[in-house]
């Protein structure tokens, strides 16, 4: 199945059929399994014997995630868990201790900015940013105690870029860890362990389910590297339930089709605004005038499903133009079927200073647009008549 096309591995990689021999997975609702003997219960806990004992290990849904999301990304395995922020923070935890460092990208989502700056603090673990266009930030950045290098590219809401080969080299110079969130791109799009990443994490809240419904988080590397995640997660307990896990593996049949019309409509609606007069800025990674256009065509397959713009006229200008939208949902998240705006000035980053915000590129007047799969020329209307 290994050289099997994406689409078909997101659709055939599954689990084995039980007696009744389902076409479709069933859901696996049981918090733990029998042994059939003593022996088999002293091998399956000694790991001499491959099996399910209790759902916050493992669950036959959990693994079939596991095994699509690892076989899609190229890596060896993974482990998923009950979000995106408790996959960033199991990924921490098992690998910092007190008195390491981490070397991060400065616009990263809020939690992590939370986990970096006001909790692992706590734990003796320390941070430095780099801002993901200035090499020799990162370059400079790494110091005696630096364990690990985090990094979210696109950047969350000012869409920067980092080009991947490079930042690998430079983690395997210094023997750090490289740890990507691989978030807006999906396995469709970018895939860092290719890359040379170490581990690639997801929030599969977003695009992986892609309607809204579920949260999830998924972690890939390689297999002792995933040992290291399994021996702190098993023991801590942020497991992904196994209802999520059925529905993000479907959700994965259909990723490839729905990745490719996000970006069709997104590449469409980022030049519409490139040309409008009240536009100020847009930022998409696909785009000639990205800055970082050659390093995305490069380790991206399309440019993905989220188009950052900022207007004229600060805070005001764009709550004129989210509260004139008819369509587009004003709403905190992104990657759904539906069209939403966000502001994130007053919203995801409202709790970093305006300094802090502008360093990440976010003005008063900069709306992040999650562009959904409702037809191309209604969301252009919605956004048309909301400018004018
Ligand atoms: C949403 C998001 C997360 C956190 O995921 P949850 O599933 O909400 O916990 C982490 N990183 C990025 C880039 C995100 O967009």
């Amino acid at each position: 199945m290994q050289e099997d096309h994406f689409e078909t591995m997101a659709i055939r990689l599954q689990t084995e059929r039980s007696q009744y021999k389902e076409h479709s997975v069933p859901l696996y609702l049981t918090s733990s399994y029998k042994f059939d003997d003593a022996e088999e219960m002293r091998a399956l806990f000694a790991n001499e014997k491959e099996g399910n004992v209790y759902s916050r290990y493992a669950n036959p849904n959990t693994t079939e995630l596991i095994d699509k999301m690892a076989a899609l990304e190229g890596a060896e395995t993974g482990w998923v868990t009950a979000t995106g922020m408790a996959a960033i923070f199991t990924t921490f935890a098992a690998f910092l201790k007190s008195g390491d460092h981490v070397l991060s990208s400065r616009s990263v989502f809020g939690s992590t900015h939370q986990l970096l700056n006001n909790i692992f603090p706590k734990w003796g673990i320390s941070y430095t940013y780099a801002d993901l266009d200035q090499q020799e930030q990162w370059i400079n950045g790494i110091q005696a105690n630096t364990k690990m290098i985090f990094v979210e590219t696109p950047s969350n809401p000012g869409i920067d870029i980092i080009d991947l080969e490079w930042l690998a080299q430079l983690a395997k110079k210094n023997n750090l860890l490289l740890v990507v969130d691989n978030c807006f791109a999906t396995p469709y799009l970018q895939q860092p362990i290719r890359l040379g990443a170490d581990l690639s994490i997801h929030s599969a809240t977003k695009f992986i389910d892609g309607q809204g419904r579920a949260l999830g988080g998924v972690i890939l590397g390689a297999q002792k590297l995933i040992l290291e995640i399994e021996a702190f997660a098993r023991h801590s307990g942020p497991a992904m339930s196994p209802f999520n896990a059925w529905l993000l593996s479907k959700s994965l049949e259909t990723l490839a089709v729905r990745m490719d019309r996000h970006c069709e409509n997104a590449l469409t609606v980022a030049g519409f605004l490139e040309a409008h007069p009240k536009i100020k800025k847009v930022m998409y990674p696909f785009l000639p005038s990205h800055p970082q256009y050659e390093i995305a065509k490069k380790q991206m397959k399309q440019g993905g499903g989220i188009v950052t713009l900022v207007v004229d006229g600060g805070v005001e200008a764009a709550g004129r133009f989210m509260d004139k939208l008819k369509m587009f949902s004003i709403s905190a998240n992104l990657g759904d079927t539906r069209s939403i705006a966000t502001h994130p000035a007053t919203s995801t980053h409202s709790k970093l200073t305006e300094a802090e915000r502008l360093q990440v590129g976010i003005e008063q007047g900069t709306i992040r647009l999650s562009i959904g799969l409702e037809h191309i020329n209604d969301i252009l209307k919605d956004i048309e008549q909301a400018l004018s």
